[in-house]
Order: C-alpha cells, then structure tokens, then sequence
C-alpha cells in the first residue's frame, strides 16, 4: 500500500492509533481517551477509470468485505462512472413574526447583490478560492405560529464541508435581515439537506458476473420495494449507509451531517424511499445508480487534524472534497448491491456471521490465538453463539492440557 500511495514512514505509524491525547484534548471537551475502531482497505475500486484503494473505519464485520465483492463485480463493465452537482450548501435565515411575508421576500431579493456582498466579506478566504453565496432564495413557510420568513443563502464551499463557513455568513446578515423583514431572526444555520450537493454514481454488472439471471431478478425486485416500503428502504439505506459512514468517518468528516442528509434527501418526496434504483439495460446488464448528498471536506473540521483521516486522504489519493463525494456515493452503491445479492440469494447470515464469530468468539473471552480457531470451527458446525464458544473454548484448553 504504501508504494501505490506515496505514504511514508510517519504516516504508516499514525494509521495504528495515531491521535495523541494532546490532540483529542484541543479537538473535543472533557477528554479521558481516545476510542478507536478498524480501519480497514476496500479493494478492486475503479472509479471514473482510476483504481480507488478506499479507507474504512468501521466496527462492523463484513462491510469491508461486501463493498470489495461489490466492486469486484462492477469491474466487468469499467467499475463506477460518477458524476456531482457541486459543493453547494444551504445556510438558513428564520425570520419570525413578519407582517406580510410576501413584501418582505421581494425587499430581500430586491437587495440580493447587497447581502451577496455582505456575506461573502465573512469569509474572503472561501472567496478567493472561488467559493462564497452565490444566491439567495426566500421562502415563506407555514407553520403552526404563523407563516415564517425562511432565506436561504446558497454557498459554494469548495472543498470544505461548509458548516462553519455558512453559520458564521448566517449570523453576520442576521440583523440586516431583520431591518429588510422588521421580523425577529432566530436560526440562523446550515441546512444538512444538502440538496445542492448531491453526488451520484453508476455502475453496470453482468448476470455472469453475479450469479445469473435469477440472482439479477431477485435484486430488481428488491429494489422495487425500497421504492415504495418505508420499512425496507430503512434497512436498505442502512446497508448503503455501511459503506459510506465508514469513509466519510476514515477521512474525520462529520458523518451525523452526511447520515442527517441522506436520510432527509430520501424523504425529500413526502415519503422516505431507497437512495439507490436497479433496472435492466438493452444488453439485459444490471444497471445500479445512486444519488444522495454527501457534504464533506478536505479540510476544516478534523480531516486536516485528525492523523489517521490526513494518511487516509492520501491513500485515496483525491485533490477535491467533489471527488471524494463521488468516491463515497460509489463506496455507497458497492455496498447496496453486495448486500442485495447476498439477501436475494444465500441471505447475508452466512457470510456475516462466519465474520462476526470472531467477534462471538472474543466476546466469549477466547484470547488472541483461540480467536481464530474457534471462529473457524463455528462457522464449519453453523452454531455462532456465545455459549458454543465458551464450550469450544473449554475442549481447546483441556486438548492442551
Ligand atoms: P472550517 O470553518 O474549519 O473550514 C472552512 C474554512 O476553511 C472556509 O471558511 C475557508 O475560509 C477555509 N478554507 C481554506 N481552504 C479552503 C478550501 N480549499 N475550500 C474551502 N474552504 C477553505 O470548517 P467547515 O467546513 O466550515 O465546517 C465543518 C465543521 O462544522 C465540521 O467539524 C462539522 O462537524 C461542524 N458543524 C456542523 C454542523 C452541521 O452539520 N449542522 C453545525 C455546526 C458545526
């Protein structure tokens, strides 16, 4: 890894608990530690033509797994195309207690240039590098206390994920959006519906490739309920959110704003749905697309601090928080489809719990070089659980004595 990535000898020992608790200490409040979890390589990513070694921290067994099966596959037919809208976010103004909400939109867009301008001076920074408001929308929301003035400010964040750019530009036109709406402003925050900031990926398997024609069928029909079944596109999203939480954490972004986002992006219709759809080309391929928000940065937050997220980065060797976005939308779209044709065909146990028995076997007590062993021989006998570990355990121990 480190010869395909340029990662030098530093940065290899910072992936093994690289953030001292000097660090944690400016990062966070009241620390005590630091927690870690497996950071593991998702392999056989190829990405927009470019192979992709992709960064997982996750604690759970089988997704780094599934999401190299998954991209395997999608090989056959050139791996992921990808494509963005931009860094776009939206900051939100709530103007309360206005008299006629209609007037006091057209007094705010009527002076769009001047709060363009005003917010922009915020952050000459994002500016500079060709970022900052670029419009101003208003929207008048009825609520249960009345209509409510909402303005949103529409930012090009480039390659941070936004957050603190767009509250601090929220703030500073607070007062003036009082004067232009003689209401009272209360929120003045990002939104993580990021709907301006959507990434997308695509990718095309052939029936071979994955176990045939009834196997495709199974994944047609599944996906066809996560369309209209709230109950299944919960746990399909989840699936999704595997893959795409496990990056989005490995490079120190914010994965509650993600997590927030998608699941609001699949509930932008009126009613929550799957973020990704199958369907059948005129070769007879099966087709996967996603689509959902993915805000995060390459720099701010933790991604520039954190040691492990910074030799992340570089593993996956991205020059834009947009490409990363895609990589991730990508990570989210393997790990739907691995998971989709596990359950329409074996069902995900097999695979899952012969993975998760090591952790069965550790949480039995079986020390390091047990660990293995008795995993191994639950997974052969398909009794995964606690107790049979203890036993298993016990013979081991008595075989040595
Ligand atoms: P930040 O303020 O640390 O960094 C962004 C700033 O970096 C920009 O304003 C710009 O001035 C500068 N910059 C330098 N190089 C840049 C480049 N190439 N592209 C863009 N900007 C560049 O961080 P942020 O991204 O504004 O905020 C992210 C943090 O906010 C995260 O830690 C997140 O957890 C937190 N947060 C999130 C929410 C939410 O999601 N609702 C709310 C509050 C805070």
């Amino acid at each position: 890894m480190a010869e395909r990535t340029g990662l030098g000898q530093e940065e290899i020992s910072w992936l093994d608990g690289g953030l001292r608790i000097e660090q944690a200490n400016k990062m966070v409040e009241n620390v005590i530690g630091t927690f870690q979890i497996p950071l593991g390589i998702a392999t056989n990513f190829l990405i927009d033509g470019r192979d992709v070694l992709v960064p997982m921290a996750t604690e759970e067994p089988s997704v780094i797994a599934a999401a190299s099966n998954g991209a395997r596959m999608a090989r056959g037919c050139g791996g992921f195309s990808t494509s963005s809208t931009g860094p776009l976010m939206r900051g939100q103004i709530q103007a309360t207690g206005v008299e006629d909400p209609f007037g006091a939109k057209q007094e705010i867009l009527m002076h769009k240039r001047e709060l363009i301008k005003s917010a922009n001076e915020v952050d000459p920074m994002l500016v500079k590098l060709g970022g900052g408001v670029n419009d101003v929308e208003v929207h008048i929301i009825e609520s249960r206390l009345g209509p409510m003035v909402v303005i949103h400010l529409i930012v090009d964040c480039r390659d941070a994920m936004g957050a603190n750019a767009v509250n601090t530009m929220a703030e500073a036109l607070a007062p003036r959006i009082e004067e232009l709406t003689c209401g009272k402003v209360y929120l003045r925050i990002i939104s993580n519906l990021a709907d301006k900031r959507l990434a997308r990926a695509k990718a095309t398997f052939k029936s071979e490739d994955i176990g045939g024609h009834e196997v495709m069928d199974g994944i047609i029909q599944a996906a066809a309920l996560a369309e209209v079944d709230s109950y299944r596109a919960a746990t399909h999203n989840k699936g999704i959110m595997n893959g795409v939480t496990a990056v989005v954490l490995a490079t120190g972004n914010d994965t509650r704003a993600v997590e927030a986002g998608a699941h609001a992006y699949a509930a932008v219709g009126g009613r929550y749905k799957s973020l990704t759809s199958y369907e059948k080309n005129r070769n007879g391929d099966l087709v996967g697309t996603i689509e959902l928000p993915i805000a995060i940065g390459l720099v701010g937050g933790a991604t520039r601090v954190h040691p492990v997220a910074k030799a992340n980065v570089k593993i996956l060797g991205v020059k834009s928080a947009d490409e990363l976005g895609r990589i991730i939308a990508s990570v989210g779209l393997a790990q739907n489809f691995a998971a989709l044709r596990a359950l329409v065909s074996e069902g995900i146990q097999r695979g899952h719990m012969s993975l998760h028995s090591r952790n069965i076997a550790m949480q039995a007590g079986a020390s390091c070089d047990l660990v293995d062993i008795i995993a191994a021989r639950m997974a052969a006998e398909r009794r995964i659980s606690v107790d049979r570990a203890i036993e298993l355990m016990k013979e081991l121990e008595k075989e040595e004595n």
